[in-house]
């Protein structure tokens, strides 16, 4: 599958804020937004162009698209079952994302990012409900338990990650007994759940044109 490969931290710098892509690293003084926070790029510095309208929709597009590591096409795919579903367009979209296993892995802390999540989810060290799921994609429903594989439990990633997550919080829709790294999806997300800056209505402005 096709992956964003160059440098993250751009991503960030191109946002002009943090989006926690790289774990750890975030959190820390080595955090390229806490060195040069300005857009990446020869003329990044000394050009600051004011964003309107337009410019402003696709930012907001491209912040909440890096954010959960998401190519164009596919975040399209899912502004399209957002705006199909029922209820308002924004909502269903984050909710669309947030309900993908590699955000759910990362927000239960089994990773320090998404990207680790991810990985997590690839190599197969996820299960959902007692079953191998390897898609990073797949939606996850109430109900349904996500655990570690028995052997990937003592992983030292995985041991780092638990380390630092009590800090970011467990959103309402999800649960963790931390004795056993037992997650369960107990609701669907709630628009407060996303803990993030994001003005999804811009999003369905630029998509609508
Ligand atoms: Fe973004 Fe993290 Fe890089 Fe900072 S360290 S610029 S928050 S990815």
């Amino acid at each position: 599958m096709a992956r964003y490969r160059d440098a993250v931290c751009r991503l960030c710098r191109r946002e002009g804020m943090k989006l926690f892509l790289k774990g750890q690293r975030c959190l820390t003084d080595k955090c390229a937004i806490e060195r040069r926070n300005f857009a990446p790029g020869q003329h990044g510095k000394s050009r600051r162009p004011k964003v309107l309208g337009y410019g402003l929709q696709l930012r907001e597009k491209q912040k909440v698209r890096r954010l959960y590591g998401i190519l164009e096409s596919q975040f399209r795919s899912y502004f399209e079952k957002a705006a199909a579903g029922k209820g308002i367009t924004g909502e269903n979209l984050l909710f669309a994302l947030e309900r993908r296993l590699d955000n759910a892995v990362y927000r239960l802390g089994f990773a320090t990012s998404r990207a680790e999540a991810r990985q997590l989810v690839r190599h197969s060290h996820i299960q959902v409900s007692g079953r191998k799921v390897n898609i990073p994609s797949f939606q996850v429903a109430p109900g349904q338990e996500i655990t570690l594989r028995e052997s990937s439990r003592q992983l030292p990633s995985v041991q780092r990650a638990l380390d630092v997550a009590g800090g970011r919080g467990l959103p309402s829709w999800l649960e963790l007994e931390r004795e056993t790294l037992k997650g369960r999806v107990v609701s669907l997300p709630k628009r407060e759940d996303v803990n993030f800056p994001i003005q999804e209505q811009m999003i369905v402005e630029l998509y609508s044109k």
